[in-house]
């Protein structure tokens, strides 16, 4: 069968390679399709998803990985349009202004929030603050402990003073060095941006807040699968070894990919023009890659700490909670150890999606781990059961057993965006720059929310693009060497 060409110059489409399925990866593969590349996605794993898990069973639907994304980000926007999957979203409504009406900070902490813009300090010492400090300067001790630290430790299982504010929470880093107060520079931003030009025609306004799928969080990554067919989607099959070599009269090199041997699975591969990587940076480096024939060598990449996260996930019945709270889940402070709580945090999954469990029940999703236990994550099922019955025994009231529990174990759940984490970004380009048409995207880069995760497939995505693009301007224009 002919290579399929691209329509205007009747050239065969540039063949790419995307390595892993997470949503970093479809995202990548699925706009490389449809700007018309020949795309092939390697997935070590027998499904695609990465840490978007989700499960329906029994009437239930829970989600093991991610449970909420945010539409911050444009190409998000732009993939649920063309997935179309707006009627697919489930919102939770949020309210900013409940935590200044809420108990748990004191009128102190509230004052410190309301009068930011007039008492945050300067940072002494500029580069590479922790979370911790950052937030310390602008809104207090209270603030840090109660508010940052639960919520640090449910989104990256990690905790304020190890995470690198200008890598965890680049915006609000960029916020404070244009306008110095957070808040007062929050609502410039917002304004600036409102009177800012207005969207083209037809495209829709962004709904703020956190949404979910029908079916959980999965159902965005399979329905990029979708997208693909067959060949172009190859589930177990474990990138090893990667190969890149250019012949000298050729302005655009080869990658030849293997794949870890599979019983009953022949995977053909012709060579590709470009790579796009987004395994995990600790995956990355047991690969072997050759450049013109010799070794190049990964030992540049630094070692990457990985936060491990257990999910716990029950259902109570209704009558066996006492002290159902209001909202949408709990957040455990570090100090709150003390008064013998072990785990990060629960969702209230049912109250979030009420679909997702019967009425009698109350579906809750657990965290436990993290930088606070990293042991405590991978304990047996029935050491965390015993946790998660005692934590929401105290927060809740939940009396005697779940009527169900199950959970999942991730030993790498978060890259921890660390204090020193310069260096891993530095690794990422240098990767990039001396290996031609490899481009890295994924988690480990610019952020670690679906989100982010997504708009980093997407801006690799669009660098192979142009890359190609330039090269076949060279070898249409009749030669020109390559430039590494
Ligand atoms: C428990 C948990 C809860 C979370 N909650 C939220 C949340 O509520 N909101 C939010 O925004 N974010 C959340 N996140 C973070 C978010 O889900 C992830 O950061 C994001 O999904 C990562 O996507 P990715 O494509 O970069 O990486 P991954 O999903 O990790 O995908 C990488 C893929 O590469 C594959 N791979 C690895 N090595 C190879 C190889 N050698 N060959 C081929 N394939 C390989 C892996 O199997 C994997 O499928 C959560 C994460 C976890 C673990």
């Amino acid at each position: 069968m002919a290579s399929p060409t691209t329509d205007d110059n009747q050239i065969p489409a540039r063949r790419v390679a995307v390595v892993g399925a997470g949503v970093s990866g479809l995202a990548a593969a699925y706009k490389l399709k449809v700007h018309g590349m020949n795309v092939t996605v390697f997935e070590t794993d027998g499904r695609a998803g990465g840490k978007l898990r989700s499960i329906s069973q029994d009437g239930l639907i829970w989600d093991e990985g991610a449970n909420t994304m945010t539409e911050s980000e444009a190409d998000v926007s732009s993939l649920l349009d063309n997935l179309g999957l707006r009627d697919q979203q489930q919102f939770i409504p949020s309210n900013p202004i409940a935590l200044i009406r809420s108990s748990f900070l004191s009128p102190q902490s509230k004052f410190q929030i309301l009068w930011e813009p007039f008492l945050w300090k300067k940072n002494s010492s500029e580069t590479q603050e922790s979370v911790g400090g950052f937030f310390q300067r602008h809104f207090g001790k209270e603030v840090v402990e109660y508010l940052i630290d639960p919520v640090v430790a449910g989104t990256s299982g990690s905790d304020p003073e190890s995470l690198s504010m200008r890598h965890a929470f680049p915006e609000l880093w960029d916020l404070e060095r244009r306008y110095g107060s957070v808040i007062s520079g929050a609502i410039q931003s917002m304004l600036s941006s409102k009177g800012g030009k207005k969207s083209p025609p037809g495209n829709r306004k962004r709904r703020r807040g956190s949404f979910s799928f029908f079916g959980g969080m999965q159902t965005l990554t399979n329905a990029l699968c979708k997208e693909f067919g067959q060949h172009e989607l190859n589930l177990q099959s474990k990138v090893l070894e990667m190969s890149y070599s250019c012949s000298d009269n050729s302005a655009i090199g080869n990658w030849s990919i293997f794949c870890a041997p599979v019983q009953n699975k022949q995977l053909n591969q012709q060579p590709f023009d470009a790579v796009i990587m987004t395994a995990p940076l600790g995956n990355v480096k047991e690969m072997k890659i050759t450049k013109r024939g010799s070794p190049f060598l990964l030992n540049f990449i630094p070692e990457v700490s990985y936060m491990p996260v257990s999910v716990i996930i029950s259902t109570f019945k209704k009558e066996n909670v006492k002290r159902p709270l209001e909202g949408f889940g709990v957040l455990v402070p570090a100090k709150e150890q003390e008064n013998g709580l072990k785990t990060l945090g629960t969702l209230f999954s049912s109250m979030m999606f009420p679909d997702r469990c019967h009425k009698d029940l109350y579906l809750y999703t657990t965290f436990v781990g993290g930088s606070r236990n990293k042991e405590l994550a991978k304990a047996s099922r029935e050491e965390l059961k015993e946790i998660v019955t005692c934590d929401l025994r105290q927060l809740l009231g939940a009396e005697g057993e779940p009527h169900m529990l199950t959970h999942y174990y991730w030993s790498k759940a978060f890259p921890l965006y660390g204090r020193d984490y310069d260096s891993v970004v530095e690794a990422i380009e240098k990767m990039e720059k001396e290996l031609p048409g490899y481009f890295y995207a994924g988690n480990h880069k610019g952020g670690i929310s679906v989100g982010k995760a997504i708009s980093s497939g997407c801006k690799a995505a669009e660098s192979v693009i142009s890359y190609l693009d330039s090269h076949s301007k060279v070898e249409g224009g009749g030669g020109g060497g390559e430039e590494i």
